[in-house]
């Protein structure tokens, strides 16, 4: 027998004033009884590995917050960190601590049960580094171990904390800093080792995972994901294999491959699995202009953890060359297929198929659309490889690919409910259209300067014939169930933004992911049917669950930001609630309250008039988009992070070439771009700017029309 959690705490109160009239319904014997069900038999139960446990599931054996009592879930306390961008970290609980990351690889230890802050860390992470990373300075958790956090910083250190007072016990540089190599990823423990990966894909590096003794910090071994130079030897048998795939003078422009997130362990196996990176550039033609399959681009690679030996490789997406990477979460379970019990990997890459692996052997069991793909039309079970379709590789700036380069699943991470069977998965349904480069462009990626080969950020939006019907029908992220033995969809939730956050999957029946864009949900596993939701501000991250003092947590963080954030563009919108970067717990009958929104109510200043002729403006366009529009925001439209440029007030104007030249703002972020642009390209992206200004102004300020 069940009963609201409020009635049962009301009882509980009653009971403590000894005074209390008897309850009509229930009788005293069954009070007690609920109340040892509800208190007693719930053990702490920490969330003390980034997936929860060494499966990734992201599945909550706590059922005290489940589908009958949800609706009385409440805040129970909140903690505002110290920045306000982008927040993708997974939160870890262990001994009755929660160790959380924000921007700038920043470390939080907060007591789980009030979220009173114990200990904080701050790498002090070189904010020139911007500018070497895709996609904001983001970071996706910590890894725990015996009295052990360990951090990544967004400019390439590993970092080893005491969890007892964040003292650091050692540090390492992982990358080599004059290179555009960024981490946002949440470093994971195999054994005695810790193992991190990397990003910069986008800016021309040579992805790679390293493996660091967790006593001292030394490192072990380090795995290449793709082949360097030849005339520099291979570092092994398996970059030598992989030498064969690629044609002309790959390494001149890096590679890529970079693992940026799925690092999973298997201890029963005794195998580690990396999800890689896509192609630097994206554009396979300039990479490897002879074709070939590039390994291990978008390939989940098994490894021996002891040594970082290759064991066998599946290749998702042969030839990349829409960032098709394979990177995003890798899950184990045990599925029944065919009446047999299969140890599989699962994972959901951007390109729109999900994959059920045999975890052992490699060998591919199935593979179907789970999200809107037009690029192949399926994956030969005989071969293993995807059918490409006669239009995939047309890039004429019409041409749309589906998914985009942002994926049908990203960062986000997936969970599971083995008691139903279903994986959930936040699929995004997100449009582009490539143009193949000028001439002009063929030259090297690096730091400050985003070159994926293709011109897809000219023009901005991108000139798709249709693009209105497309921006308003298809655009969106949604919460999908999918059943990974028939590989079809059971159920799905809510429209919403495209990215919507990552996904807790709990034993009370219950799937908790982030709704309409500002909202954590609830929703009943089997049935898709939304039970609970409560406003969280902007956007979230990744749902944990704990329990302490027989209580059970819901905890997410939050603060917009990342990829989507920086390069906006169409899917940019208004701010007017300022971005928050928040950590927030839900327990049963919490009753503490948010600060109240942040309203930015400033005015757009007026813009002074655009003085240049129209092919500098042209000129000032092609420029801002290959250096500031990865940052600032495609078409000028940015997600809220980087200021919108069109918003300069006239002394940022008056300062603009001692800003883009001189680097003044560098302690910001905002590096001198002097290596790449000359005055007059800095004042072609100021003429750029101030027209779309104008143009933004008078939008926004109609004049009176005479007569009115
Ligand atoms: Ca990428």
């Amino acid at each position: 027998m069940r009963y609201p959690f409020l009635l049962l705490l009301a009882l509980l109160a009653a009971c403590d004033r000894e005074q209390a009239a008897a309850p009509a319904s229930p009788g005293a014997p069954e009070i007690a009884a609920v109340i040892e069900a509800q208190v007693a038999p719930l053990p702490d139960t920490d969330w003390a590995l980034h997936g929860n446990d060494y499966r990734e599931q992201r599945f909550s054996p706590l059922a005290q917050i489940n589908r009958d009592n949800v609706q009385e879930l409440g805040l129970a306390w909140s903690f505002d960190m110290y920045t306000q961008r982008g927040v993708e970290a997974t939160p870890l609980v262990v001994d009755g601590v929660m160790y959380v990351t924000g921007s700038w690889s920043m470390v939080y230890a907060l007591d789980a049960r009030n979220g009173e802050l114990k200990w904080f860390f701050d790498p002090q992470v070189d904010r020139s580094f911007l500018a070497k990373g895709c996609c904001d300075a983001v970071n996706r958790g910590v890894a725990y171990t015996d009295g052990k956090v360990i951090v990544a910083t967004y400019d390439g250190r590993l970092v080893a904390l005491s969890a007892a007072d964040g003292a650091v016990l050692w540090e390492v540089q992982t990358t080599d800093r004059e290179q555009s190599y960024t981490i946002t990823g949440a470093p994971r423990i195999a054994g005695d080792k810790v193992v991190i990966g990397n990003g910069g894909a986008e800016l021309g590096v040579r992805g790679y995972v390293s493996a660091y003794d967790l006593a001292s910090g030394a490192m072990v071994w380090r795995f290449y994901t793709v082949p360097g130079n030849p005339e520099d030897g291979f570092e092994n048998a398996a970059m030598e294999r992989a030498a064969k795939t690629w044609t002309g003078e790959w390494w001149q422009w890096g590679g890529g491959g970079t693992v940026w997130d799925a690092i999973v362990y298997n201890p029963e196996l005794d195998l580690l699995y990396i999800g890689v990176g896509n192609g630097s550039p994206w554009n396979a033609r300039l990479r490897s202009p002879g074709g070939g399959d590039n390994l291990y681009l978008a390939s989940i690679v098994a490894l021996r953890p002891d040594t970082g030996e290759y064991v066998w490789h599946y290749q998702t997406t042969p030839g990349e060359t829409w960032d098709y990477t394979a990177t995003q979460h890798i899950m184990l379970a045990e599925l029944e297929i065919d009446g047999k019990p299969r140890k599989v990997l699962m994972q959901a890459p951007k390109n729109g198929f999900f994959y059920v692996l045999d975890r052992q052997s490699g060998e591919l069991i199935s593979a179907e659309q789970y999200g809107q793909v037009n690029w192949a039309s399926h994956v030969d079970m005989a071969t293993g490889r995807p059918v490409e379709t006669p239009n995939a590789r047309v890039f004429d700036g019409k041409n749309v690919s589906l998914p985009s380069n942002a994926g049908a699943h990203n960062w986000p991470p997936m969970a599971y409910n083995p008691d139903a069977g279903l994986v959930y998965i936040p699929v995004m349904v997100f449009p582009v259209a490539f143009l193949e480069p000028t001439e002009e462009k063929d030259s090297k990626p690096g730091q400050g300067y985003w070159n994926v080969g293709f011109d897809r950020m000219a023009g901005s939006p991108p000139k798709i014939p249709n693009l209105g019907e497309i921006l308003d029908s298809q655009f969106l992220g949604q919460l999908v169930a999918w059943d990974p033995v028939k590989q079809e969809a059971r159920w799905k939730g809510p429209v919403g933004r495209p990215v919507l956050g990552g996904v807790l999957s709990t034993a009370g029946g219950l799937v908790f992911s982030v709704a309409r864009a500002d909202q954590l949900a609830a929703f009943d596993a089997y049935t898709g049917e939304e039970l609970w939701s409560s406003y969280t501000g902007n956007a979230a991250a990744a749902p944990i669950s704990y329990a302490i003092d027989g209580e059970q947590y819901i905890a997410i963080a939050q603060g917009f930001g990342g990829g989507y954030a920086a390069e906006g563009g169409p899917v940019a919108h208004d701010w007017k609630i300022r971005n928050m970067s928040r950590v927030m717990a839900f327990k049963l009958g919490g009753k503490a309250e948010l600060p109240p929104p942040r309203v930015d109510n400033r005015e757009m200043p007026r813009p002074a008039p655009a003085t240049a002729d129209a092919a500098t403006l042209e000129r000032g366009e092609s420029v801002y988009h290959r250096h500031c529009g990865y940052c600032h925001g495609d078409g000028l439209r940015t997600g809220g992070v980087t200021p919108d440029l069109r918003w300069s007030s006239g002394q940022t104007h008056e300062m603009w070439q001692d800003i883009v030249l001189g680097g003044v703002l560098r302690e910001r972020g905002m590096v001198s771009f002097s290596a790449y642009l000359t005055p007059d390209d800095a004042e072609a992206i100021r003429q750029y700017v101030l027209a779309e200004a104008n143009r933004l102004y008078l939008e926004t300020h109609p004049e009176p029309v005479a007569g009115n």
